[in-house]
C-alpha cells in the first residue's frame, strides 16, 4: 500500500510538491482541497506561496478542521515557506489567520527585500550531506518553544530555517524546487513513526 501524501492545493507551488513527492518510493502524492480529500491522507504538505491568501482560503473552505484533526491524530504535516507561516502559533507583527498548531514564532520576509531569493548548501540534522536550499522571500523561525518539544534541524546565519515538533515539520526553504529528495524522504519517514 503506497503512503498517501496530500498537498494543499488552494494557492502556491503545490504542483512542484506533488511531482517531487511522487519521486519518492512508496508515495502517492495528490492535490487536496476539500475536507474529505484531506481526511483520506496519511500526511499533508502546506506549500509555499502567499501565507495570507492560503490562510484566507483555508478559513473560507473550513479546511482548518480536518488539518487540526490530522495533527491531533499524529499524522505528519509539513509547511514550507508560506506553509510554515500558516503552521506557526506566532507571526511577528501580523494578525493574519493561521492554523497556529506549532509552537514557533516566525517572521515573514526575514532575509530582506533586496535579496529576494538565494541558494545555500545547508547542513541538516539527521541528513548526512548538506541539502541545497532555495529561499524565496523566505520567512525564518525567530523562536521555538523547546519545552514544547520543538527541535531545530537547520540554521542559516544563526536563523532557524528547519524545525520539527513531533509530527509537524516546518521549512523556510523549498526542497521541492531541487532534484534532491532527502527532505521529502525524511518527511515521509515520519508517517507511522
Ligand atoms: N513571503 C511569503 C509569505 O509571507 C512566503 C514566500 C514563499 O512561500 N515563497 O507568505
Amino acid at each position: 500500500m503506497p503512503k498517501t501524501v496530500g498537498v494543499l492545493a488552494v494557492q502556491g507551488d503545490f504542483k512542484e510538491h506533488i511531482d517531487a513527492l511522487n519521486e519518492v518510493e512508496g508515495v502517492e502524492a495528490r492535490p487536496v482541497k476539500t475536507q474529505e480529500q484531506i481526511e483520506a491522507c496519511d500526511a499533508l504538505v502546506i506549500p509555499g506561496g502567499e501565507s495570507t491568501t492560503i490562510g484566507k482560503l483555508m478559513e473560507r473552505f473550513e479546511l482548518d478542521k480536518p488539518v487540526r484533526e490530522m495533527v491531533e491524530a499524529g499524522k505528519p504535516v509539513w509547511g514550507t515557506c508560506a506553509g510554515m507561516i500558516v503552521l506557526a502559533k506566532n507571526i511577528v507583527e501580523s494578525e493574519q489567520w493561521r492554523l497556529g498548531v506549532m509552537d514557533i514564532t516566525v517572521e515573514r520576509n526575514a532575509f530582506g527585500r533586496q535579496v529576494d531569493s538565494f541558494e545555500v548548501d545547508l547542513p541538516v540534522k539527521g541528513i548526512d550531506e548538506p541539502v541545497r536550499a532555495i529561499f524565496i522571500r523566505a520567512p525564518y523561525v525567530r523562536e521555538v518553544c523547546e519545552a514544547c518539544g520543538v527541535e531545530v534541524l537547520a540554521e542559516f546565519e544563526g536563523k532557524i530555517v528547519l524545525c520539527r515538533q513531533g509530527n509537524l515539520l516546518a521549512s523556510a526553504f523549498h526542497p521541492e524546487l531541487t532534484d534532491d529528495r532527502r527532505v521529502q524522504e525524511y518527511f515521509v519517514g515520519m508517517i507511522g513513526e
